[in-house]
């Protein structure tokens, strides 16, 4: 079942099908082979349509003409000697969304925005404080990966990753994110372990992908380990709390077989002690197999004063979680400067100062 959304005659939004009848209302009757080499020229060569030279030229104008693509670049920033880029992109309505791509020695992620915005509010985060535009097509995600991948290519690596962790909730808008991942997966050829949906805690959204046949990794945002902390930091918490949350990663994990982890922000004196890391160890042993947990300093935001946790602190964090079995991993950093990091991106919006 196509679960295309948005205007299915978009470039990378449409199915190969959708596409071939678009193509056949666009330039008249063609064989077959020229939507194969149309489809081949976007997904394998990861080429704009204007380069795809298997196609007759004066095709390609027609082509050209007729599926804009969908993300206008505006700026391009690029941090840790190249090795980080963010593209700064204006989509149909004005609205701005980035993307960012983190090269690493023999592999490339792609940070992807599912959202203009983002309705979730976390106070800590810059495109909470931003608030909400609107939902991305299908399209305008997938074009995000294919303008990494390309660029990724010319610098003699592969995008190896996507992670659902650029603006917006993508559990909010679940049905473009899924076609996307259909497409990263069935034509851009990462497997389901590569990619990972990333949810403030939308309990529906984490059922909803469980019963979905690619077995994605599922990365929760908990910051918190009991509610009236989660309730303040994470303010959809007060309508999912944490043991229904936990409830609904189990049957992720019953389902999908893959496994979950929980993303943490370390807050200077607000989730950064002994007792925050005894709590969330507690969290992580009642899932099998065992939560792994993510930890980050947190980023410097315009609307939040309080600052990341300095690293000795973050180091006794870790320790303290290890020492309870569980599987930490601290995250390199990447992009601060040009606020490319977790949580800080706004694309260039106002942030409501608190
Ligand atoms: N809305 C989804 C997808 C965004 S992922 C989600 O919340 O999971 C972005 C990640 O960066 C989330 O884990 C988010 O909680 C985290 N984050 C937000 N603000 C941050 C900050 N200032 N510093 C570090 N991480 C932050």
């Amino acid at each position: 079942m196509p679960t295309t959304t948005g205007t299915p005659s978009t470039l990378y939004g449409a199915t190969r099908d959708e596409l071939a009848t678009a193509v056949n209302n666009v330039v008249g009757d063609v064989p077959r082979y020229r939507v194969d080499q149309l489809w081949t020229g976007l997904y394998d060569q990861l080429r704009p349509i204007e380069e795809i030279s298997t196609l007759p030229a004066a095709m390609r104008v027609q082509l050209a003409d007729h599926f804009p693509t969908e993300l206008r670049a505006v700026t391009e920033s690029a941090s840790d000697g190249g090795d980080t880029v963010k593209f700064l992109w204006e989509i149909d309505g004005g609205a701005r969304i980035e993307t960012v791509l983190m090269v690493y020695r023999d592999r490339a992620t792609v940070c992807v925005s599912s959202q203009a915005g983002c309705a979730m509010a976390c106070g800590f985060c810059a495109t909470g404080q931003a608030g909400f535009t609107r939902h991305l097509s299908t399209g305008e995600i997938v074009e995000q990966i294919v303008v990494a991948a390309r660029r990724a290519r010319a610098a003699n690596t592969r995008v190896s990753n996507v992670v659902f962790m650029g603006m917006g909730e993508p559990m909010a808008n679940l049905d473009a994110v899924w076609a996307s991942v259909e497409r990263i997966h069935g034509d851009l050829g990462l497997s389901a372990r590569h990619i990972t949906i990333s949810t403030v805690g939308l309990i529906p959204g984490i059922r909803t992908l469980a019963q979905r046949p690619l077995p994605v990794n599922l990365a929760v945002s908990l910051h918190a380990a009991n509610d009236a902390a989660r309730d303040e930091l994470v303010p959809i918490n007060r309508r999912y709390p944490i043991d229904d949350l936990l409830e609904a990663c189990a049957e992720y994990l019953d389902a999908t077989h893959r496994r979950v982890s929980f993303e943490w922000a370390l807050i200077d004196g607000v989730n950064d002690r002994d007792q925050d890391a005894a709590e969330l160890a507690e969290l992580c042993h009642r899932l099998r197999p065992r939560g792994h947990v993510n930890l980050i300093p947190l980023n410097p935001t315009p609307g939040y004063a309080t600052r990341g946790t300095p690293p000795a602190g973050v180091e006794r964090f870790r320790a303290a979680l290890e020492q309870r079995k569980v599987n930490v991993t601290v995250r390199r950093n990447r992009g601060t400067d040009i606020d490319a990091a977790c949580g800080q991106l706004a694309a260039g919006q106002p942030v409501r100062v608190q």
